[in-house]
């Protein structure tokens, strides 16, 4: 049995009194996150303040990107994994639409972030996910493919027991359109058969995400299919209310 993972991605968003207000209300409403796993991903500059700001052992951290080198040195505006773990991220997103499309992040750089996010023991959230125009074309099945073989190239297959995957339909993404639960549903059975083809164990246990305009009143039935796991948040993680009803709608 899987467990419910439910991590906000914030984005470029919030300043400290924002994100005060925020914390404040996940804090206080934290007490009803019951069997369920839950994460927030600031800004890397807000990591420090977040951490100080919960007050909660329910809520985790979560970085948005690391730099595909390990630790320190002369890379000019990156942040190393070993900077994220310093201030106490249990988690990094890797491979956002966002930073494939808008920085040009190749499946091979996601792959070495996801070995360098592992090699420090912090859990990647690979996210995978179609455009629409690969969506209408017929190649969304070779596109996820495509994405998660060269992580899976990479790292190795055993690997997935500490990775989470995030299917994340690019045209969902901060759009309003949800993928239908039944078109999420195929693609999340198509990405665990495709795990499974070289380790039904590791297959059987991996958390699968959602993410794609997922609010508190598609939420219940997104979590409910089989092979869906939980979400990843956007837009939705930046209300406090909206947040903490996705997180327990599924449970
Ligand atoms: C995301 O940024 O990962 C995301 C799913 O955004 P939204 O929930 O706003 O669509």
């Amino acid at each position: 049995m899987r467990k419910l993972f439910v991590a906000g991605n914030w984005k470029m968003h919030g300043n400290k009194t924002f994100i005060k207000d925020l914390v404040t209300g996940l804090n206080a409403k934290s007490v009803s996150l019951n069997n369920v796993d839950v994460a927030v991903c600031p800004p890397a500059i807000y990591l420090d303040f977040v951490n100080k700001c919960l007050a909660t052992d329910k809520i985790f951290l979560g970085a948005q990107n690391i730099a595909i080198e390990p630790e320190q040195g002369a890379f000019t505006g990156e942040i190393s994994i070993a900077m994220v773990k310093d201030i106490g991220c249990s988690y990094v997103i890797l491979g956002h639409s966002e930073r494939r499309a808008i920085y040009g992040e190749t499946n091979e750089q996601v792959a070495d972030k996801t070995a360098t996010a592992l090699s420090a023991n912090i859990t990647p959230i690979v996210c995978v996910g179609e455009t629409l125009a690969e969506r209408e074309a017929g190649k969304l099945e070779l596109v996820i493919s495509t994405q998660l073989n060269t992580v899976i190239n990479k790292v190795g297959i055993d690997a997935f027991a500490n990775i989470v995957i995030a299917y994340e339909p690019v045209w969902a993404i901060g759009t309003g359109k949800t993928a239908s639960s039944a078109q999420a549903q195929e693609v999340h059975a198509f990405i665990r058969s495709l795990l499974a083809q070289k380790n039904a164990e590791v297959a059987e246990k991996v958390i699968i995400q959602y993410g794609g305009s997922v609010k508190p009143n598609n939420a219940k039935e997104l979590f409910a299919q089989p092979d869906i796991d939980g979400g990843l948040i956007g837009g939705a993680s930046l209300n406090a209310d909206d947040f903490i009803a996705i997180c327990t709608a599924g449970v």
